[in-house]
């Protein structure tokens, strides 16, 4: 299964795509987690997104669509993927057409999570995630059971991403609407587009995505 999992920040995306993950086999492909990997290893191209990232605007549409296309020939992406972040512009999505068509692959499904914006501000500005598992967390909405520990592995380490602030929420947002959005209507045209209501709980969420693709399949 190859999917698209489209949505502003905070949406729930990386959430979904876990548990995708998890269910389905398939890989998450997430171009912000690979270029906060590059920052934190202080590739050239980590240098250059640093900054971008941390203004909440988006990294040049050539970094990522060669940071992709070479992701996508990876051997754990052939049975499937779900692309998380990505496309962001309409370039990106025009290069992900062409890419797909020269890998002879072609999406299943894009699916769209809508949240309103003002859910949003209050969703990021909570988040933090397990410094060794990776497993995510929120303040208010998903604490940990016990003050400061991992549910899943017990550490006591966890970080914060140098974006998830209300400051930099605003960019984002505006970030989203602006280069985005627009990209809903060319997988509107394509036939392929679902959309979800993200304002519903994660498990709600993750039973509707599971109805979309029952009926795709
Ligand atoms: P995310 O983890 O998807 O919220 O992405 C975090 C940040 O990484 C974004 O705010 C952008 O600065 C950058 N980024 C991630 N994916 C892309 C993309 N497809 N195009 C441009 N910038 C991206």
């Amino acid at each position: 299964m190859k999917l698209i999992l489209l949505g502003p920040p905070g949406a729930g995306k990386g959430t979904q795509a876990k548990r995708l993950e998890e269910r389905h086999g398939i890989v998450q492909i997430s171009t912000g987690d690979m270029l906060r990997a590059e920052v934190a290893a202080g590739t050239p191209i980590g240098r250059e997104a640093k900054a971008v990232m941390e203004a909440g605007k988006l990294v040049s549409d050539d970094i990522l669509v060669r940071m992709l296309s070479s992701r996508l020939d990876k051997p754990d992406a052939a049975r499937g993927f779900i692309l998380d972040g990505f496309p962001r512009t309409v370039p990106q999505a025009q290069a992900l057409d062409m890419m797909l068509a020269g890998k002879n692959l072609s999406l299943d499904a894009v699916i769209e999570l809508q949240v309103d914006d003002a859910a949003l501000t209050d969703r990021i500005a909570g988040r933090f995630t397990c410094a060794k598992c990776g497993t995510g967390y929120h303040d208010q909405f998903k604490p940990t059971a016990k003050a400061g520990v991992c549910d899943v592995c017990g550490s006591t380490e966890f970080t914060r991403r140098a974006d998830d602030n209300r400051e930099t929420v605003g960019a984002r947002l505006d970030a989203y609407h602006k280069q985005t959005a627009p990209i809903i209507p060319h997988y509107a045209q394509a036939g392929i587009l679902q959309v979800v209501d993200g304002m519903a709980s994660i498990d709600e969420v993750a039973r509707q995505i599971d109805q979309v693709l029952a009926e795709i399949h």
